[in-house]
């Protein structure tokens, strides 16, 4: 049983200290803020008193480490499953469109799903089936372009499929605009989710918030299982004698009986609480962020049928139906992130009029902008580069976070994956 300090109370950190403590390892969780759950929280909000989360997040039956981590802590019966891929896209007239698998009989459900999308023509639906199949058999060594847009091109891809289907799709997993995606990264996205079994390609939708899911239920896994979470306490910095971490001095102690430290905070911090760190042995600098922007809208009148809709060609991208409110969210928001909230809200109500003119006759009761300037890394053919040279200096210090080498893109499935390799 060895001594381990997991810096850092976001999903990656909170897995380290769940799979740790889970083989009986001793777990100290330092997190700065006093709550857990990092980039993924939910608060109360103060005008309708409704639980809403930092931003709408989204799982996919591809996230394996998740469901696990969930069902360690007890919470996997808390999201709502989908059985088989259904996904509603809508244009700005307001015609829908369903992706929808229609039985469960893998792969042929999601070729079919594929074969049935209105929203493209008959040979560009032909294209992308033949585009999924060659994916199969890729032998990625062989490809020379670096990024999603210029394979998509190259591969035969219309412009109207690439503007209709494929933009979406990049900018909602990587969070970074089709132009500079990494092809590397998307690859490995959708074999994760279109080539992996029927489940991997569902939509994993919360129905409570983000830290009724993960924070608070891995809190009281941790207490009751013996690790110790000590929330508003920031380490200021970790000492080393140039082979390993020695001394962790935080806002209210100095730490020195302890085997391993993880440090699960994003690379920006850590840089700051280990300077020794250089661009050398940490070669982040180059690493770009990326912001989200939801807005959480309160309308007198329920005017939504389904449970989310991806809006084609707009510039907000996914309208989710939470319980008493909707979210909306637009990715890789860089246009829009340095905007107020009021003129936020007005480009989304604008939006929304198109595509739902039936919002026209709502009103809207309450709004609330949340604006995440580093929400992810963008996943650019530079940021794999980058992580695939990630490695520990020392000999005790060991590096989680979705930033990691888990080659996946920043997401939840990243950083629970990073804190699981841990163990
Ligand atoms: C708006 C938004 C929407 C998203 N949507 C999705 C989605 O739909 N699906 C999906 O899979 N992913 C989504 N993501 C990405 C996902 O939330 C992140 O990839 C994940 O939460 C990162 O977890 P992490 O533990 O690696 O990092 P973080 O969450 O950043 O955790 C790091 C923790 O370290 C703490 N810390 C920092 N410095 C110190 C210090 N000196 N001492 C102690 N503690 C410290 C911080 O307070 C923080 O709690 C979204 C992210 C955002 C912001």
């Amino acid at each position: 049983m060895a001594k381990y300090i997991v810096i850092g109370g976001g999903l990656a950190g909170i897995s380290a200290a769940v799979f740790l403590t889970k083989n009986k390892h001793n777990v100290l969780l330092l997190e700065a803020s006093p709550k857990l759950g990092g980039r993924a929280y939910s608060f109360q909000d103060k005008i309708t008193k409704d639980v809403i989360d930092n931003g709408q997040h989204i799982l996919v039956g591809a996230y394996k480490t998740t469901f696990e981590l969930l069902k360690i802590i007890g919470s996997q019966n808390l999201p709502e499953y989908q059985t088989k891929l259904r996904a509603t896209y809508i244009d700005k007239f307001g015609k829908e469109y369903l992706l929808e698998a229609p039985h469960k009989f893998y792969p042929f459900n999601l070729l079919q799903a594929i074969l049935k999308f209105g929203l493209l023509n008959f040979n560009e639906r032909v294209g992308l089936v033949k585009f999924i199949v060659k994916l199969l058999y890729l032998n990625e060594k062989t490809i020379v372009e670096k990024t999603v847009l210029e394979f998509l091109k190259k591969n035969k891809q219309s412009e109207n499929s690439i503007k209709v289907f494929w933009k979406l799709l990049v900018v909602s997993t990587l969070n970074t605009p089709i132009k500079e995606a990494s092809l590397k990264m998307f690859i490995k996205v959708l074999k994760e989710i279109f080539l992996n079994g029927n489940k991997a390609s569902t939509i994993v939708l919360p129905r409570f918030g983000l830290s009724e899911l993960f924070c608070n239920p891995a809190n009281e896994y941790l207490k009751k299982n013996g690790a110790t979470v000590s929330l508003s306490e920031k380490v200021l910095s970790i000492e080393t004698n140039g082979e390993e971490i020695i001394k962790v001095k935080t806002n209210k102690r100095e730490i020195t009986d302890f085997d391993f430290i993880v440090s699960s905070v994003p690379y920006y911090s850590l840089k700051k609480i280990l300077p020794s760190l250089t661009s050398r042995n940490l070669p982040v600098d180059s690493m770009e962020t990326s912001p989200i922007i939801t807005i959480h809208l309160w309308l007198n009148e329920n005017i939504f049928a389904d449970k989310f809709y991806g809006l084609i060609d707009s510039k907000i991208h996914w309208v989710y139906k939470n319980r008493n409110h909707i979210s909306i969210v637009v990715s890789s928001a860089e246009k829009m992130i340095e905007f107020d909230s009021k003129k936020i809200f007005h480009i989304c109500i604008e939006e929304l009029e198109k595509f739902f003119p039936k919002i026209k006759n709502t009103e809207v009761l309450h709004y609330k902008v949340l604006k995440e300037k580093r929400a992810t890394f963008k996943s650019t053919p530079q940021s794999d580069e980058v992580r695939s040279k990630i490695k520990s200096p020392y000999k005790n210090f060991i590096l989680a976070g979705d930033w990691t080498n888990t080659q996946l893109p920043a997401t939840i499935e990243s950083a629970i994956l990073s804190g699981k390799k841990v163990v």
